[in-house]
């Protein structure tokens, strides 16, 4: 930058004065990052068991995703969609033989894909014959910020200024899967869940709840939707998480984690699923660009090999022990590497994240009483002992606070 760097003060001040005031931010400036650690603008590490919200999964600055990244950034960055490039071709191809096995539409977000996902539900509930195609949701998912997404975000999708939500979505209570059955019937078009929830806090279906939605949806000719956008891409030790359950979505929806840092999105569906869309029916001018492309298949490089994905899962085990063990800890939930913990009645858990941060950890608050921790998938012990050891001092001085 040839600029003078701004100080605090001065950045805090330009960006109460220009940006919209959507988010309360922390009171950090970031500037580098490596692998699980970043670097604050006054040289300050801290352990990053947040990632961006489980975007850079791979760590900050994998080198084979900033080389994928730089190379390709070097030769051709856009062509939009109406033409060939070779890097989302092979992502599409990479994608759907490590999935479902049909087609792939690819977008520049996590609640994008979700709207292609809508998309595909209502269109192919249309061609049965179906006036006004319902999606059913649990309470408490979350499924993104534009319109669609927004509709199926129960929770949000009740904000009066806010209104009119889209017509044709329902929620039934989180984990009932006589609820779910009985909300799903003849003019369901789609059943739209996160199979671990993740900004609600980290709750996971239970597997009743997940066959109770795949065997409503097969009665009735609807499709099953994942938002893997949090679990996916390796998060819970198998690259996808509908993989340690019991059943198979007919369509999946990733974002996040799949570009190590960079933005993209994908909603990946079965061969029966991905027919419905023809041309015209859906677009977007930057989506599956070489450079967010290359990048993904960098990251896909590394997370789709069983011996990370193990050692997510063996990670993940250590993590949680640690964590149990702690004064203040009430639960741990999750799989893999997505941890919600569940703590003490009586404990501030945003008092507790700010110090965790003073202290040099990074984590958030989904909700009261809950921390939620997306380390990288890269991880190691050391740096799971330090996370531990640091919570379990912040959460000694909150006793004493
Ligand atoms: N779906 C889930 C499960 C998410 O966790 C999120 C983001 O937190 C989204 C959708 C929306 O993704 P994005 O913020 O990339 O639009």
């Amino acid at each position: 930058m040839s600029e003078t760097r701004l100080d605090f003060e001065q950045l805090q001040e330009l960006e109460e004065r220009y940006l919209m005031r959507t988010y309360k931010r922390a009171p950090v400036e970031f500037v580098r990052g490596e692998g699980t650690l970043v670097w604050d603008a006054e040289g300050k590490e801290y352990l990053d068991f947040l990632t961006g919200i489980s975007v850079c999964s791979v760590g900050h600055c994998h080198p084979a995703v900033v080389e994928a990244a730089r190379e390709q950034a070097g030769r051709l960055m856009h062509v939009s969609n109406l033409f060939y490039t070779e890097p989302m071709v092979r992502l599409a191809e990479r994608l759907s033989e490590a999935s479902l096995g049909g087609r792939v539409f690819f977008s520049n977000s996590g609640t994008e894909a979700n709207e292609c996902a809508i998309k595909i539900a209502r269109k192919h509930a249309h061609k049965r014959g179906i006036g006004k195609p319902e999606i059913v949701s649990f309470a408490r998912d979350f499924h993104g910020r534009t319109y669609g997404a927004l509709s199926a975000t129960p929770k949000l999708a009740e904000d009066p200024a806010m209104a009119p939500m889209l017509p044709g979505f329902r929620s039934v209570p989180f984990d009932d899967a006589a609820a779910l059955r009985a909300a799903v019937g003849e003019s369901t078009a789609a059943v739209l869940i996160e199979p671990i929830q993740g900004e609600a806090g980290v709750y996971p279906l239970g597997e009743e709840a997940l066959l109770a939605a795949r065997q409503a949806c097969d009665e009735a000719g609807a499709l099953l939707i994942f938002d893997e956008i949090q679990t996916g891409v390796g998060r819970t030790g198998s690259l996808w998480a509908y993989e340690q359950t019991p059943v198979r979505p007919d369509v999946l929806t990733s974002a996040k984690a799949l570009g190590g840092g960079l933005p993209i999105g994908a909603c990946v569906t079965s061969p029966e699923a991905g027919e419905v869309l023809e041309p015209g029916d859906h677009g977007s001018t930057f989506a599956g660009g070489p450079v967010v492309a290359a990048a993904a298949l960098a990251v896909l490089g590394v997370v789709d090999d069983a011996a990370l994905l193990r050692q997510v899962r063996d990670h993940g085990a250590t993590l949680r022990e640690a964590l149990l063990a702690l004064d203040g800890v009430e639960e741990v939930r999750g799989r893999g590497l997505m941890l919600g913990v569940g703590l003490a009645e009586g404990i501030d858990a945003a008092a507790l994240a700010a110090d965790l941060l003073e202290r040099g950890l990074i984590v958030n608050v989904p909700e009261s009483g809950t921390l939620r921790l997306l380390p990288p998938l890269t991880v190691d012990v050391a740096q799971i002992e330090r996370a531990a050891a640091l919570i379990a001092a912040a959460l000694l001085s909150s006793y004493t606070r």
